[in-house]
């Protein structure tokens, strides 16, 4: 189907998109959408993060965290943590009143807890993220501009175009709505050589909301991906057209607007807040209905990583999910982008303990990283999640990987800047993110292609290993 292209403009074009189509309603809802505009307007002033800097510990253990928040007191400064484990290793903050930061450093340095002061103020990063590519771009016949970080409309907008540009081929399908109504997209390409027993790649993106090069790498790859279709046969990469593509390319549209127009900082979803409570958001990376659901996460609704009220609570995690488990039979790998840090994680991501078949998940980590620093000489760190970094539960990966029994599932940290574990990344590096991934996918469908179908047994055996 072809979603709705509406530009919108305003808060009240932005209530009515992919809703209200037929005028009579949208003038009998008018009243109400102007009077909520006008609530929201007052309480949604943009945050400005111009005079904050970011300071990276390194922690070895939590006295190192006990004595970084005894600094912080000491010197009135005011520091938020970007990352949403507490575990020992790199850790960044982003920290108020740039010109006060003297004081900071120097009873940092007192304190002998290893750290490092971004020599970029926030704004100087901020102002990389809008800088274009200049010179030496990758051609791709597309004419969306991969230039800077499109709004959520313009994403819709592309994807629709590309749809009308491959017909036969491309399909978008709306198969939920967020919290605010906005669209959430599924985008399918491929002409199943096999019928029904082709085999097929799932990528989302997007599911947190501050991690901007995740959708656009996405829309790359669609972009990309379709192309190679376009192609003639004895031009086309064969691995590419041999399996079928299961897209959600935006899969927190409701939090990547509020990051766009409020708190460039947001994570998680717009959910209202649970009763009694008044903080907005679930991190949707938690809710998902999956074992592990709840480790690493929080019960506090005003925390970057709260994992909801209960599992599967979020209409973005209902309309994922439930899609998935409608293609599992046919989908052999399934990967989630997210940013940053230039990881390749594999399952598990809820507990240390390897499973069965991590020689295998690793292996195509492996030779998607080889294939991503021939393409762009960047590094990535190939391992589980569980192990590699922190334990968390409730995440995409594990759901297709325990609940959907997909033989292959892996989380992916894009790069941030200067490759550390920070969101804000240049637009210039847009282009070539995309096309390193896209090397990835041509690894990725082959072992998709030659693999068989049906549910992975290792969760069985891992079953048997627990057990005996
Ligand atoms: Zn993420």
């Amino acid at each position: 189907m072809c979603l709705d292209t509406t530009v919108t403009t305003s808060g009240e074009d932005k209530l009515l998109d992919f809703t209200v189509k037929h005028s009579y309603l949208r003038n009998m809802l008018r009243p109400l959408i102007l009077a909520l505009t006008v609530i929201l307007g007052k309480t949604q002033d943009r945050i400005s993060y111009d005079n904050h800097y970011l300071v990276n510990l390194k922690v070895a253990n939590e006295r190192d965290i006990d004595e970084f928040n005894r600094v912080l007191a000491k010197e009135q400064a005011h520091c938020q943590s970007l990352q949403v484990d507490l575990s020992e290793g790199s850790h960044d903050f982003l920290c108020q009143h740039h010109e006060e930061r003297n004081g900071l450093v120097h009873e940092l340095h007192q304190s002998q807890i290893p750290f490092e002061v971004e020599s970029q103020s926030m704004r100087e990063l901020l102002l990389s993220e809008k800088q274009p590519e200049s010179r030496n771009a990758i051609p791709i016949s597309s004419k969306f501009n991969y230039n800077k970080y499109p709004r959520f409309q313009e994403i819709v907008n592309h994807l629709n175009t590309i749809e009308k540009e491959n017909p036969g081929v491309v399909r978008n399908e709306r198969v939920g709505a967020t919290h605010e109504n906005r669209s959430l997209i599924l985008t399918t390409i491929g002409n199943s050589p096999m019928g029904q027993d082709t085999r097929a790649v799932w990528i989302d993106a997007g599911i947190h909301a501050r991690e901007w090069i995740s959708p656009i790498t996405a829309l790359f790859l669609i972009d990309r991906i379709a192309e190679e279709f376009r192609k003639e046969p004895y031009q086309q990469d064969q691995r590419i057209v041999g399996v079928d593509w299961y897209f959600m390319p935006i899969s927190n549209p409701d939090g990547y607007e509020y990051s766009h127009e409020t708190d460039r900082m947001w994570r998680k979803n717009r959910a209202p807040p649970p009763k009694g409570e008044s903080c907005y958001g679930v991190d949707l990376n938690r809710n998902w209905d999956v074992i592990g659901f709840g480790i690493g996460a929080s019960n506090d609704a005003c925390k970057d990583n709260f994992k909801g009220t209960k599992a599967n609570s979020e209409p973005e995690v209902r309309a994922a999910s439930k899609k998935l488990l409608s293609v599992k039979k046919n989908v052999r790998v399934a990967l989630s982008l997210h940013s940053a840090g230039q990881y390749w994680l594999t399952s598990w991501g809820y507990k240390t303990q390897l499973p069965v078949d991590n020689d295998k998940m690793v292996s195509l980590g492996k030779k998607a990283a080889d294939a991503i620093f021939r393409t762009s000489g960047r590094r990535y760190k190939v391992g589980s999640a569980g192990a590699l970094l922190y334990p968390a539960g409730g995440a995409s990966d594990d759901f297709a990987k325990a609940r959907a029994l997909i033989p292959y599932a892996a989380t992916i940290e894009l790069p941030g800047s200067h490759g550390k574990r920070r969101f804000v990344l240049p637009a210039s590096q847009i282009r070539s993110v995309g096309e390193e991934m896209f090397a990835a996918m041509g690894v990725v469908a082959e072992v998709a292609r030659n693999h068989p179908l049906g549910d992975d047994p290792s969760l069985m055996e891992e079953a048997k290993r627990n057990n005996g």
